[in-house]
């Protein structure tokens, strides 16, 4: 019998962003079609300590930016048909990133190409989740959400696939040219990805963030300028940006000054892209948005398609996904990854491995 059968795994159990418990569980048993993966590499998202949203679902297994190594293959595997071109013929051995969420690729939004509205993508899981030391994938993801590494890509590249293609979708949606000027809210992970990939666009890019050393970083990944957001207002941007605002504002942060940043930044014709909430409702003031025609939108997760591009991006080095990781941490040691993530100071992706 293989080693991880009788074994019982260890898994990271998410109570609080202060109380992230280490349990023992048996080994998922996998289903025709299915596959099992040992957790190679899987990063803690900002999202994952948002406590206000996860603590209404807790407890749970977090982690959905996972990479790993299949350990076990169900029966009919390579019978899967896949939709949408991927291959799924997998076997014992093979790399692999695994999406936690995927679409039905039938309903009316799957039809429109609008899959991060599929309600399946909303609601599909694996099993238990990231932070674990083998994880379940069910059909539908073995089928939509499972890739095989290029060999250049690192299972802790590959740890940031999903947060890269979620940044890909938002950035489609608002549609950055060159020249145009991008101010992004907010430096910690999302907002460094933002930056890279304003830049390969050939952006003018300004950021901010309330951290000296993320500021740094911001500099360091391409941003033109950056102000400590404490400090920052509309007048800072114009003053270092011939008098204009800025085409699009792309909020990375929580902080309800993010917002009043975003809105008095945003010039005529202007799109603010809301990739962070903070908690509650945001007030917009309509009347001078209905005249400048300002476009406010919002992205959430990621598709398939978006997947491939970030998995590209970090394959051909477009992206430096190596140097955004700050820290690898051993399974058992999760707490600590959750509270420097938490912190929000001296670190950038935080990215957990197996023990
Ligand atoms: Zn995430
Ligand atoms: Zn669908």
């Amino acid at each position: 019998m293989q080693e991880w059968k009788r074994y019982k795994l260890k898994v990271a159990v998410y109570y609080s962003n202060d109380d992230v418990r280490l349990e023992e569980r048996p080994v998922p048993r996998i289903n025709d079609g299915e596959i099992l993966v040992k957790m190679m590499a899987s990063g803690i998202c900002g999202t994952d300590v948002m406590q206000w949203y996860r603590q209404k679902k807790a407890p749970r297994v977090l982690g959905h930016e996972m990479a790993g190594e299949i350990v076990e293959v169900g029966k009919d595997l390579n019978n899967l048909n896949s939709l949408n071109g991927l291959n799924c013929s997998f076997k014992v051995g093979d790399r692999v990133f695994v999406s936690h969420h995927v679409p039905c690729y039938n309903c009316r939004y799957c039809a429109n190409g609008d899959y991060t509205a599929c309600e399946a993508l909303h609601t599909g899981n694996y099993e238990p989740g990231g932070f674990s030391e083998y994880i379940r994938i069910p059909v539908e993801n073995v089928k939509y959400g499972t890739l095989l590494l290029p060999d250049n890509v690192s299972y802790e590249e590959a740890a940031m696939i999903e947060p890269l293609a979620c940044v890909v979708l938002g950035q489609n949606r608002i549609g950055i040219k060159k020249d145009q000027t991008v101010l992004v809210i907010g430096s910690g992970m999302s907002g460094l990805m933002h930056i890279q990939m304003a830049k390969s666009k050939g952006a003018k890019v300004i950021a901010t963030d309330i951290n000296k050393y993320r500021l740094d970083k911001a500099l360091e990944f391409g941003a033109d300028y950056v102000f400590n957001a404490n400090e920052y207002s509309a007048e800072n941007l114009k003053e270092i940006n011939t008098g204009n605002l800025a085409e699009h504002v792309i909020v990375c942060a929580g902080a309800k000054k993010a917002v009043d940043d975003a809105v008095s930044s945003v010039d005529r014709k202007g799109k603010i892209l809301f990739f962070a909430v903070p908690e509650g409702d945001i007030n917009i003031p309509s009347t001078r948005f209905w005249r400048d025609e300002i476009t406010v939108t919002f992205s959430y997760g990621a598709g398939p398609d978006d997947l491939k591009a970030a998995m590209e991006m970090i394959r051909s080095g477009a992206i430096n996904a190596k140097k955004m990781i700050s820290h690898t941490i051993p399974l058992s040691d999760i707490q600590k990854g959750f509270k420097l993530v938490s912190e929000a100071k001296d670190s950038l992706k935080v990215v957990i491995i197996p023990d």
